[in-house]
């Protein structure tokens, strides 16, 4: 068990005790920073293999940019952001400010335009091939697990796997979707396509004039934010030390390995450092002068009481770019991708441009009763494909994020092949296009 006692709220309470003198240091087996989606997943398969875990989160467990999220758990997800073609179309949309999907700051801070040069020659075919083998397998690997965790643990988290309807306003827009589909269909991706009649009759919420919809079949969705507190509780009972309002501050090098890790409550010595910070990842390792170019992606939602046309599976609106997510009793709509800072105030003109959005494609004629607006922020590369490996320099650290939109969705499968790189087991799938150093 813990060895120190400056952890949760007890480590809130010695703060201010002023009459000891030097910090304890707690030590433990695997130290995780971070208690998001990555970071709860990379603890629960961590106790499952037996290993100890202690999780240090800067705010609570279970929220970070993880809770109000689509929710879509997309094995369908294959190919990278940095794709052909995406350049010229955001900025398109930038010339509608007011209905973009996306939006970027404006900054001469030297990380951020190395980001967007590396960003800008990602978007390559060459890109799109590299990406697809590990974001195929890491999906399906995670949905996978997803479907054990859920029924094993008995988690009731509005999970409904009736597949991603894709609908589109545009013929030519449903032209280009369709295309798409049929060439992730040939990476074992299963669609189904629906003509305008069709799609109606599949989702009667649907506006008349859309003019078909593409269902990824084998996507799923869930309530986030009530996974991951379940999901929480579960690593709790099974022996996780969950260290809340903790930040992580610096680190202690000591030939060349981490010694210890700083944080608001004192130092931690562990065997391993799972690094799971999300969009915080570049500024938690700046100590450790690491380059790991994780650029946060803001993105809204906002989340109502369910509507009287509830859909009965998620809907994805393929020109403006927003999901629309049943969760049991409620309902969430998310959109907006903005390279920003790391504020997640939420901006109420977005949150409006989501909503007109959705009144565009589908029947929602009642005053929406929110329940809350929220925004997070998407830990981004600049190829579209996550960080998992060990790090070169520091042999007891792994990285694990830049997951950007798919966090959720390859949550169970990066945990899973975290446990692998702990436990020096054999990987699940080649883990090569995962690894740090390709940057
Ligand atoms: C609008 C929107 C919709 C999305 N929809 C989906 C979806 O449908 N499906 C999907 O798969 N993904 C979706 N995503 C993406 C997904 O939410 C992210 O990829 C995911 O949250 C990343 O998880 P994470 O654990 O890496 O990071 P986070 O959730 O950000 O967690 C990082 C944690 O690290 C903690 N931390 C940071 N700094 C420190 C420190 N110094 N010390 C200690 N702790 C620290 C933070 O407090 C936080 O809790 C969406 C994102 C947005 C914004």
């Amino acid at each position: 068990m813990h060895q120190g006692y400056f952890h949760g709220e007890i480590c809130l309470h010695d703060s201010i005790t002023w009459k000891r003198e030097k910090p304890m240091t707690t030590k433990t087996d695997i130290l995780i920073i971070g208690g998001a989606s990555i970071g709860l997943n990379c603890a629960y398969y961590l106790l499952k293999a037996g290993r100890k875990v202690t999780i240090l989160e800067q705010k609570q467990i279970g929220m970070g940019s993880s809770s109000g999220n689509a929710g879509q758990i997309v094995p369908s997800h294959i190919i990278p952001l940095a794709a052909p073609g995406i350049v010229g179309t955001a900025m398109k949309w930038m010339l509608n400010p007011n209905n973009s999907p996306f939006g970027m700051k404006i900054s001469l801070d030297p990380t951020y335009i190395s980001w967007l040069i590396k960003f800008a020659a990602s978007c390559s075919d060459a890109n799109v091939q590299r990406g697809i083998p590990p974001l195929s397998a890491l999906g399906q690997l995670s949905a996978k697990n997803f479907v054990e965790m859920i029924k094993t643990e008995k988690f009731e988290c509005a999970y409904i796997e009736k597949g991603a309807l894709f609908i589109y306003k545009d013929a030519q827009a449903f032209a280009d979707g369709k295309v798409e589909a049929k060439m992730m269909n040939t990476h074992g991706v299963p669609i189904e396509i629906f003509d305008q009649a069709a799609v109606r009759k599949l989702e009667p919420i649907i506006l008349d004039e859309i003019v078909g919809g593409i269902l990824m079949s084998g996507d799923s969705n869930l309530n986030p934010a009530v996974f991951l507190q379940l999901l929480g509780k579960r690593v709790r009972s099974m022996g996780a030390e969950i260290c809340e309002n903790t930040a992580v501050t610096g680190f202690d090098v000591v030939d060349g390995k981490i010694r210890a890790v700083k944080t608001s409550a004192g130092d931690f010595e562990a065997n391993e450092i799972v690094l799971a910070a999300g969009a915080w990842t570049p500024v938690v390792a700046r100590d450790l002068r690491l380059n790991i170019p994780v650029q946060s992606a803001r993105g809204y939602s906002m989340t109502m009481s369910a509507i009287k046309n509830m859909p009965g599976q998620s809907i994805f609106l393929g020109e403006r770019r927003v999901a629309v997510t049943p969760m049991g009793d409620l309902l969430r709509f998310t959109g907006r991708l903005e390279l920003s800072n790391l504020d997640t105030t939420v901006n109420p003109k977005h949150i409006a441009g989501i909503e007109r959005a959705v009144r565009e494609y589908l029947h929602v004629d009642e005053k929406l009763d929110v329940k809350e607006t929220w925004s997070g922020l998407r830990p981004t590369t600049p190829d579209g494909v996550p960080i998992i490996a060990r790090s070169s320099r520091y042999p007891n650290l792994i990285v694990a994020t830049g997951h950007a939109m798919l966090g959720l969705a390859l949550g169970p499968g990066t945990g899973q092949v975290v446990t692998e790189l702990v436990t020096k087991k054999k990987s699940s799938f080649d883990l090569s296009p995962l690894r740090l150093e390709r940057f």
